[in-house]
């Protein structure tokens, strides 16, 4: 498809695969937010004709020469990144997410997830707990990747508070997250309608994000607010609701640049900071806690060919919490 259009049927030859290589039948792929802004070209990062898709699950259909770990049938999953350089600091260091070339490594290139047949560095594509269904295992792979990192990065449990902004894709996942982890938590939603939902998943406290004097109250309350939202807000207050030494920690895009006060950073020796999906030992990580907590993304499936009306669900923020496009087989 060409930068913003609807996608349309395309055939291609599947690429060749190299040594480290799989090939994946595709089952299952999930549509998150991140495919939309590929699009769009939102980053100016995007491979035409474009193929999207990053939450991708399916059986290896053929394996690279020096492949050991992996066999023709296995089931696995893939999320955003495809592979990686090896020689930078970030490869170097296990923390293959933060590779230098991590733009030109995305799962979606040359061609993703939406599609029967996809080639992945087998050192990306994880087996899946057995127990796990293929289309919320789709999920876990980029929306629960990129909220659990954090959670375990910047090291949150029992005795903490943590709040998470934004009851969606990826904040429906935190809660859970941090819930299991032993966190208390609070979800900040702008939907009054989803308090229910949040507590049911593991929210001990709810609060409306449009609620300025709810969020006054808050002040030097959280360890940790993440937000996984996608709308500005009134950051001053959330920031003044951290506690000393608190981290705000964006897995989201805001719409405009944020502004805030600075001097709460000073006052109580806050931060701010970005994380971006996570490593491949955090991967695997994140799919055995998962599976070990129960903890279960609410998915909508629908066909591949509906691709098109899976994305107008989302952008009209309807998708409840995450959409799964299954091939005509799986469905
Ligand atoms: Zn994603
Ligand atoms: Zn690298």
């Amino acid at each position: 498809m060409e930068r913003g259009r609807e996608l349309e049927p395309f055939t291609y030859e599947p690429p060749k695969l190299d040594e480290h290589d799989v090939r994946v039948s595709v089952t299952h792929c999930g549509l998150c937010y991140t495919d939309v802004h590929g699009i769009d070209d939102h980053w100016g990062i995007t491979p035409f004709p474009f193929v999207p898709g990053h939450e991708i699950v399916g059986h290896v259909s053929e394996v690279g020469p020096a492949v050991t770990d992996l066999r023709e049938g296995d089931r696995v999953g893939v999320g955003w990144q495809g592979r990686s350089c090896g020689r930078c600091e970030g490869c170097i260091g296990e923390e293959e997410h933060l590779c230098v070339e991590v733009a030109e490594n995305a799962a979606w290139s040359p061609y993703g997830g939406f599609s029967t047949s996809f080639k992945v560095d087998s050192r990306f594509a994880y087996q899946l707990p057995e127990a796990m269904p293929s289309e919320e295992a789709a999920v876990m792979l980029c929306a629960g990747l990129t909220v659990y990192s954090p959670l375990r990065t910047y090291g949150v449990g029992p005795s903490h508070r943590v709040g998470v902004i934004g009851v969606g894709g990826l904040g429906h996942l935190a809660i859970q997250f941090a819930h299991a982890l032993g966190c208390d938590v609070t979800a900040i939603s702008s939907s009054p309608g989803k308090e229910e939902e949040a507590r049911a998943l593991g929210a001990d406290h709810f609060i409306l994000a449009g609620d300025k004097a709810a969020i006054e109250r808050q002040e030097l309350t959280f360890d940790m607010l993440l937000y996984t939202a996608h709308a500005d807000l009134d950051w001053t207050p959330l920031m003044q609701a951290l506690r000393n030494r608190g981290r705000m920690v964006m897995v989201g895009f805001p719409p405009v640049d944020v502004r805030f006060d600075a001097m709460e950073l000073v006052i109580h020796q806050n931060s701010m900071t970005g994380s971006l999906f996570g490593s491949c030992a955090m991967m695997r990580e994140m799919l055995a806690f998962a599976e070990a907590k129960g903890i279960r993304p609410m998915v909508e499936v629908m066909p591949m060919g509906q691709v098109n009306e899976a994305i107008r669900r989302l952008k009209e923020n309807r998708a409840r919490y995450r959409i799964v496009l299954a091939n005509d087989d799986a469905v």
